[in-house]
């Protein structure tokens, strides 16, 4: 990153916002990049960085997906992300949390907070203490409780559709599919596949793991370094982000990617490349939304309601069948198809918006 501005800029931010408290030796960075659909939201994750740049950076780059997420998801809100520079491990503290609750309660409710990388839902509790602005809560304290079944259900609809698409049946039974990662949603997928009469093939770097999941689910285990080049009919990243990449790509044999991992594509030109290929990528941030989905349903008019969320995860095959669509209209490649639909959303939210400002004008 240049500058922060530029970058900022180029992206189209709205605000950055640095947070220090000398006491309790908090440092965070909050990031707001678009509040267009509604406040922005997006977890606070807990990383020790190198430099003070790659905070920034990491902040900014993880609210700009946040944006995009929920404008695909039809969830009203924009997108933000706060990282508090720190080891998880060593450095938490109820009074290091509840200071960033103040700062995030100073705000007013313009950015909105929730679980991610090294942050756990007691961490929520701490910043609930200050600032009524966290969405991931335990039940008892009004919220949704752990997102990963959810997050889970969610990358099978993703799945489903793709497979539509690109064998003609969104069933699951029958079809080969290989899982990289078998962490608490990547095991959740595994069952809930088997449930449906898929064949599993699984890796973990955890081979303890792999062994005992792949044995209570009758699953198949493979070496971490051979699972994205099984000839299967699906191969299904729920570990680490940028699997696809030069290196993996040309070893590819599987006809559809549809997995919970995050930034799943090492560019957005390697999902160029597998359009090229004929491999249908299901994007990331559809076929993952289920977990954030499933959590915001308490934003919702009376709070949240179990039911309407679930239905709620479930037109993530909807919205893949969409975005498939709109990748065949366009001859698009459907990561480029998830960004032009959220690119969308936004833009009638904008004209609606002016639409509203052009009445009080009139008025
Ligand atoms: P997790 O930490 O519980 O599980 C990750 C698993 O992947 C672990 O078992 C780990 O041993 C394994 N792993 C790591 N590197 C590996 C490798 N090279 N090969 C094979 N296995 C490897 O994480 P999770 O919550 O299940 O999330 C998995 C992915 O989904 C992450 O990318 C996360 O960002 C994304 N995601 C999760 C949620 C959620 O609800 N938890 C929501 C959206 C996205």
């Amino acid at each position: 990153m240049d500058s922060i501005l530029s970058y900022m800029a180029r992206y189209d931010y709205e605000n950055l916002y640095i947070c220090q408290e000398r006491e309790t030796g908090l440092q965070a960075i909050i990031a707001l990049h678009d509040t267009t659909l509604g406040p922005a939201a997006g977890g606070c994750r807990m990383w020790t960085y190198a430099a003070e740049g790659d905070a920034i950076e990491d902040a900014l780059r993880l609210a700009h997906g946040m944006t995009y997420k929920y404008a695909a998801a039809g969830v009203n809100l924009g997108g933000g992300k706060c990282v508090v520079v720190g080891d998880p491990r060593t450095g938490k503290s109820e009074a290091l949390f509840r200071a960033l609750g103040r700062f995030i309660d100073r705000l007013g409710g313009v950015y909105i907070t929730g679980e991610d990388v090294g942050t756990t839902l007691r961490d929520m509790e701490y910043i609930r203490m200050e600032t009524p602005y966290v969405i991931t809560l335990p039940r008892e304290l009004g919220g949704a409780g752990d997102i990963s079944p959810a997050t889970a259900r969610g990358t099978l609809q993703g799945m489903r559709a793709a497979c539509a698409a690109a064998f003609g049946s969104p069933d699951l039974g029958g079809r080969s599919v290989a899982v990289q990662g078998l962490g608490v949603v990547g095991s959740r997928v595994l069952e809930m596949l088997r449930a449906e009469g898929a064949t599993v093939y699984v890796a973990d770097i955890d081979a303890r793991r792999a062994a005992d999941l792949a044995a209570r689910h009758g699953a198949t285990v493979v070496p971490p370094a051979a699972i994205h080049g099984l000839d299967v009919d699906i191969y299904s990243p729920c570990a680490l982000g940028a699997v696809i990449n030069d290196q993996t790509l040309p070893e590819l044999r599987c006809k559809v990617i549809a997995g919970c991992a995050n930034n799943v594509l090492a560019t957005i030109e390697h999902g160029d490349l597998l359009h090229e290929r004929g491999i249908l990528y299901a994007p990331d941030y559809i076929v993952n939304a289920g977990g954030t989905i499933f959590d915001t349903d308490r934003l919702q008019p009376g709070g949240f309601n179990e039911e309407r969320a679930w239905g709620h995860v479930d037109r993530i095959f909807e919205t893949m069948t969409a975005l498939i669509e709109t990748g065949k209209q366009e001859n698009i490649a459907p990561a480029r198809a998830a960004d032009l639909l959220a690119e969308r959303r936004l833009a009638a939210a904008r004209q609606v918006q002016n639409i509203r400002r052009d009445v009080r004008i009139s008025m």
